[in-house]
């Protein structure tokens, strides 16, 4: 059994994505490659927690038991916070450079870039900075909690206060592309508001996803209970198929990005002697789909084109030279449940129906204890539809 230290939310996706995957990352240790673009942001987030560090003031807390809220006497003395950017542009771009690493891009080209897409978005990001000094209480907190049994953490780029004293959390993202849509649906600005909302004693106010391409934060109103129980539901789910060893391969769009194909069932090559042999059956079974999609379309346009000389002759049955084809009819009804849900509850029946499933609204209709007149009108609430079909005799 493996035994879960903590989940951070991308512990949490890999794990739904692909739970192999997970176990390569997060049980066997596995190194992937580095990628340009990761390296990118790590840089960016760097720059940017030590640009901010001087803005952070003092914020309350609970001790990890939950119980005890610190006040400003336990912060260190100084620990107001500025109001103007630490640096100059040069001092900016001189920390820039520091943080620089060229790991993981594919090119000197690209690596141009980014680099000078990160000092764009620096400069920009140092000129807010001037016209709206932040007021963050933390900056890349690490934060760590229980929920509902499960230890979960994550780093926070930054958490702000607000006028009416409750909470901002923001994740800054240098991806191309993102919309306020994002921010309302991402499950990581939910994981980081339960682990907020358990570690600060004031409330989280708004969720944010800072675009830093267009310096543009994506702000949204914090979850309701709803989505914080869903996410807290598969939350429990990962820990307990990591709990119960489940990690079994899940192919689909991430494969592309896997950097363990080769180490993957999915994956793994046919043995050379068998090859031949394989080929051949793939080329027949295609061969077969391909032939089975065309027969299966002609007898559509066939049973077709019987059944319209069949209604318009009247007749049901037809010889052929060997067997007789006959036309068979089947019926069935169905009930929306926005119409026939409503009748049932005027007449006290929702028990008897509790599904309104059409076996049990059927049923209901033979049964002579419901008055005929109910019956009636929960007869009218249905719509019939017929079938024809063939069968050979
Ligand atoms: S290749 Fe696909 S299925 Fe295999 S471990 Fe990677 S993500 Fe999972």
């Amino acid at each position: 059994m493996v035994a879960i230290a903590q989940l951070s939310y991308s512990s949490i996706r890999a794990y739904e994505e692909c739970p192999l995957r997970w176990k390569f990352l997060y049980v066997d240790r596995l190194p992937e490659a580095p990628r340009g673009y990761f390296s990118f942001g790590r840089t960016v987030h760097s720059v940017l927690e030590e640009l901010l560090q001087p803005f952070v003031v003092p914020a309350g807390r609970r001790s990890p038991d939950g119980a005890h809220q610190r006040t400003l006497d336990e912060f260190p003395a100084g620990s107001s916070g500025t109001s103007r950017p630490p640096w100059s542009e040069a001092e900016l771009l001189a920390a820039y450079d520091r943080h620089w690493t060229g790991e993981g891009y594919t090119s000197k080209e690209e690596e141009a870039r980014y680099r000078a897409l990160g000092r764009e978005i620096l400069l920009g990001y140092r000129e807010t900075l001037e016209r709206e000094p932040p007021r963050p209480i933390a900056i890349e907190e690490h934060l760590t909690a229980r929920w509902d049994g499960v230890p979960i953490h994550g780093f926070i780029d930054r958490i702000d206060r607000t006028d009416r004293g409750g909470l901002v959390v923001l994740d800054y993202k240098t991806t191309r592309d993102l919309s306020v849509r994002d921010a309302s649906t991402s499950d990581q600005l939910t994981l980081y508001q339960v682990l907020v909302e358990k570690n600060f004693s004031d409330p989280v106010e708004a969720l944010s996803l800072f675009h830093l391409r267009s310096l543009t934060p994506l702000t949204t109103p914090p979850r309701d209970r709803s989505a914080i129980e869903e996410l807290s539901v598969r939350v429990g789910q990962v820990s307990d198929g990591i709990r119960s060893d489940a990690f079994e391969p899940t192919p689909g769009r991430q494969c592309s990005r896997c950097d363990f194909r080769d180490r993957c069932p999915e994956f793994r090559p046919v043995p050379a002697p068998d090859r031949p042999r394989l080929q051949g059956l793939v080329d027949r079974f295609e061969g077969l789909r391909a032939e089975e999609e065309r027969i299966s379309e002609e007898l559509a346009r066939t049973a077709q084109e019987l059944h319209q000389a069949a209604e318009t002759l009247g007749v049901h049955r037809v010889e052929g030279h060997r067997v007789a084809a006959v036309r068979k009819r089947e019926e069935s009804w169905s009930y929306p449940p926005e119409v026939v849900r409503p009748i049932l509850e005027a007449f006290d029946l929702s028990r008897r129906a509790p599904t309104g499933s059409p076996e049990e609204i059927r049923r209901l209709l033979r049964d002579p204890t419901v008055e005929a007149e109910i019956r009636r009108k929960i007869a009218e609430s249905g719509s019939r539809r017929i079938r024809w079909y063939w069968e050979l005799e």
